[in-house]
């Protein structure tokens, strides 16, 4: 049999249902692999490990595997019964701490499980550990995480993208067949392209935020992370529906099934081609993959639509003012009385508050908690803030200008392939200008996906990115799942594999 590791969601699913595997011998397999993988706080990644997992608890994995084994037996079994998961550590869970990948929770523990995290038990997946991320989500490469940065299997020495980067790293190494990540402004589809898996960011508000620690409430969204689109479409199903006691910004649409459209021939599909994700700044080596991966959907019968979203450029003075400017304000909840870490022997309430903040807090959650308070102030809001949710609103109406021409949207997740583990660390701005084509699918609250298309400079994985218009899940997915039909790309492995 092939090794349980190289199996998608859908084959591992069927393998348990039909009792070929238990979920107990499945959960000891995925145990053993994460734990060569796991990251200390506040060192490097050591020996051999990529750094993915920040926590794991065998025993509370074991449980969960002996309950899906009894449901499985019961014939009670849900449909993704005994399929482990891991979940970026942005997502509160009850049986595994949850740090943000910050030191001001590194002692934190929740009293609850995230809705996603529920969502996706009560299909029957086990919980495997929780996975390596940016500072409450705040980054492009993993870099800016309290425990180490997290290796990309492809090449060690380049970073894996961020911010979900252990669960974009645990995938592509095969710790997990599936893993949860979140996107605010491409922390899904960037290290999914970086890694060469699939990732898919669903509209905003079709995942419950509840239980995910808020970076910027407006645009936080959680999606699945595996190999395929047809496993993606699986998880997705599974983690999305309203969730109105908790997050009344989840939409009230009724969960769907988004593997419905996966075999639909894509004849006749109007791909949209942005002038603006095809400039001078695309490098050479992701500008020939994206290409290639355009002329095979046109071959399998898509037509290619020129057209122009003409702010694309502005979508980053934008983003990194609303992102900002919502994390200063959810971020003030961490203050040393109400979460997590809290300074010894402060002389007055103000001092325990500043040492708190001071210790707990990274170098970039700082910049931005001071970037997000300066454009709120007064005196400043008309001048930042407000103009920014203007434009805004212009990018999402030159989204909806653009539907009119076609079905989906195609074009790169990055402009370039993975750098190197320190290149941009010290250059703040390098780092946000590489979320050039991620951003304005996420200021509009629009899905998108992103599959694996080729490679690039040093053997580096290439993401195609498609967006779509509000609530168009199931056609992504199925124009993603017409590519990996016809192409190989998403079953090529990094040779770093352990
Ligand atoms: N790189 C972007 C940022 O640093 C996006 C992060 C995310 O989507 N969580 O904010």
């Amino acid at each position: 049999m092939t090794a349980l590791h190289d199996l998608s969601v859908a084959a591992l699913a069927a393998e348990l249902r039909a009792k070929r595997v238990s979920a107990v011998e499945t959960a000891q397999h995925f145990l053993a692999r994460a734990a060569q993988h796991t990251a200390r706080l506040g060192a490097p990644a050591a020996g051999a490990s990529n750094g993915a997992f920040v926590a794991l608890n065998e025993d509370a994995t074991l449980a969960q595997a002996r309950a899906a084994d009894a449901r499985l037996a019961a014939g009670t079994a849900g449909r993704l019964e005994g399929v482990p998961i891991a979940h970026k550590d942005i997502f509160v869970t009850r049986d595994f701490p949850t740090t943000a990948g910050s030191k001001m929770l590194s002692n934190y523990r929740s009293p609850f499980d995230a809705t996603v995290v529920a969502r996706l038990a009560s299909e029957g997946m086990v919980t495997l550990g929780k996975l390596n991320c940016d500072e409450f989500a705040m980054g492009s490469g993993n870099e800016n995480s309290a425990w180490s940065a997290v290796r990309n299997p492809w090449d060690a020495s380049r970073i894996p993208g961020g911010s979900s980067g252990g669960s974009a790293a645990a995938v592509a190494a095969r710790l997990t067949p599936a893993a949860t990540g979140t996107d605010t402004g491409g922390s899904i589809r960037q290290p999914a392209s970086f890694c060469g898996i699939t990732g898919i960011k669903p509209t905003y508000g079709r995942a419950s935020r509840y239980g995910m620690i808020a970076y910027a409430s407006s645009l936080d969204q959680a999606g699945p992370m595996a190999r395929s689109a047809e496993d993606c479409a699986l998880l997705l199903s599974a983690l999305c529906g309203p969730d109105p006691d908790r997050d009344s910004t989840s939409l009230d649409v009724p969960a769907e099934d988004f593997s419905r459209d996966l075999q639909r021939p894509i004849q006749g599909l109007r791909i949209g081609i942005p002038a603006e994700f095809f400039g001078d700044g695309l490098a050479a080596d992701v500008r020939g993959p994206i290409e290639a991966a355009l002329q095979a959907l046109v071959d399998q019968g898509a037509v290619l639509v020129p057209l122009r979203l003409p702010r694309t450029e502005l979508a980053i003075p934008v983003y990194y003012i609303l992102a900002p400017a919502e994390a200063s304000s959810n971020l003030s909840r961490f203050d040393g009385v109400k979460f997590g870490h809290r300074t010894k022997n402060p002389a007055d309430l103000i001092d325990m508050y500043k040492k708190t903040r001071a210790e707990g807090f990274g170098d970039e959650v700082k910049r931005r908690i001071m970037i997000g308070t300066y454009v709120l102030s007064h005196g400043y809001y008309d001048a930042y803030y407000l103009q920014a949710q203007k434009i805004r609103r212009m990018i999402a109406s030159d989204f909806q200008q653009a539907f009119t021409q076609c079905d989906v949207i195609a074009g790169p997740v990055a402009p370039t392939v993975a750098w190197k583990i320190g290149e941009k660390s010290d250059d703040p701005v390098a780092n946000y200008l590489a979320d050039i084509f991620t951003l304005p699918a996420s200021l509009a609250g629009l899905p998108g996906l992103s599959l694996p298309c080729g490679l690039g400079a040093g053997g580096m994985p290439v993401g195609l990115q498609l967006i779509g218009n509000y609530l168009s899940e199931a056609r992504l997915l199925n124009v993603a799942h017409q590519y990996q039909t016809a192409t190989d790309w998403h079953t090529r492995q990094p040779g770093a594999t352990a």
